[in-house]
């Protein structure tokens, strides 16, 4: 069984919309409630909460603000599982420390059950008349969940997972070493180079723009907040054409391959590094490598990492001779001892195949190997 989700733009009436926002705040209201508690009650005597105690005291604190009751309870009790995630997420070291959800911040809330789809296609939600939803494709598979969001420029969403058992794509055994980068967005050892289109730069100067406008307006007034939607609506351009791309892009390769081997990054630490993070940012590796995750599963193919201290660029992919003196302004180089002309991040991808298929073997140097991996992003930027 794979999961599948859907994203369909939402356009809730007056009304609808002034319940929509009593949904979002008292989701967040009850999300930053125990969030705070928990930290206090966890300095004061080291006593760990989680869902099991706060679903309790939920039903204590409903009673306590009694405007808690007027929205779907699953709802809340959803808010504390989510809290309950970004915690564990936080212990696994994947994430930060929870943070206390924002007004001015992209709103949501999620509904696991008594949700549905009316005749007439519009999204039927507890407690609410049903709401018009534009579905511009078919939704396949048995509906689990459904998260509604605003997006900080006041759009509404309906995120829908489905849960399905499609039939995976006939087995062609093609596998593909694949690299990442920002010169070229995504290199296979097919060989495909994929173009980095560099969205939020080319924004940037907009940005700026509507930025600088934004802090002149009086804070609080009516210009500040048009000000506001404007620099968000930019953003959200952004995202949605690297979303877009993306898409695109894991759609083809995930279809055409079984397998990819992908080097596993180390974003996070690469993002530290200010002379880089924009441009990392800016790229999305990791919403990518999540989209072909994702999609991987749906259609049938296998995402293997790759250790990053691997040595992919001075290993001749066709005889195994190591060039020690490749520097990273050799974009192209001939193997002295078979002859062969590479193309460097071609014959990179070429490595990673070969040693995700266990054809090599390579044992990890002492040396932080984490530095050189940054370290050849940063010269690849400046060149
Ligand atoms: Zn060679």
């Amino acid at each position: 069984m794979s999961n599948k989700a859907y994203r369909f733009r939402l356009y809730p009436n007056q009304e609808q919309q002034q319940f929509l926002a009593k949904c979002f705040g008292c989701s967040r209201f009850v999300y930053n409630h125990f969030l705070r508690l928990t930290t206090d009650v966890y300095a004061d005597g080291k006593k760990n909460l989680r869902y099991k105690e706060w679903a309790k005291l939920l039903t204590s604190l409903k009673k306590e603000f009694e405007w808690l009751k007027d929205v779907n309870s699953q709802a809340l009790q959803q808010t504390l599982k989510d809290l309950e995630t970004a915690y564990s997420r936080f212990f696994k070291g994947l994430a930060k420390f929870p943070q206390f959800k924002k007004r001015s911040n992209k709103q949501s809330f999620r509904i696991p059950q008594h949700f549905s789809l009316t005749e007439d296609r519009k999204l039927k939600l507890p407690k609410m008349s049903p709401i018009k939803m534009v579905i511009h494709r078919e939704i396949e598979g048995e509906i689990k969940s459904v998260t509604i969001s605003k997006t900080p420029s006041g759009k509404y969403y309906a995120s829908i997972v489905t849960e399905l058992d499609i039939p995976k794509a006939p087995l062609n055994g093609e596998k593909i070493g694949m690299d990442l980068g920002i010169k070229e967005f995504a290199i296979t050892s097919k060989p495909e180079k994929f173009e980095n289109p560099r969205y939020f730069q080319r924004s940037l100067r907009r940005l700026k723009i509507r930025q600088r406008r934004l802090s002149r307006r009086v804070k609080g007034s009516k210009n500040r907040n048009k000000a506001r939607v404007r620099v968000a609506k930019i953003h959200e351009k952004v995202a949605n054409q690297r979303l877009d791309y993306q898409h695109k892009i894991s759609l083809k390769l995930t279809n055409e391959n079984q397998v990819i081997s992908c080097e596993d990054l180390n974003i996070k630490g690469m993002v530290k590094n200010r002379k880089l993070s924009r441009q990392i940012s800016d790229v999305a590796w990791g919403q990518f490598l999540t989209l072909l995750e994702y999609k991987g599963d749906i259609y049938g193919c296998e995402i293997k990492p790759v250790k990053r201290c691997f040595p992919s660029s001075k290993r001749c992919s066709n005889c195994g001779y190591i060039k020690e003196d490749l520097t990273l302004k050799d974009r192209e180089w001939t193997c002295p001892e078979c002859h062969v002309h590479h193309d460097r991040d071609i014959n990179a991808c070429h490595n990673l195949l070969q040693f995700s298929d266990g054809y090599i073997g390579w044992e990890a140097p002492k040396s932080t190997p984490n530095q050189t991996v940054e370290m050849q992003c940063i010269k690849s930027v400046s060149s």
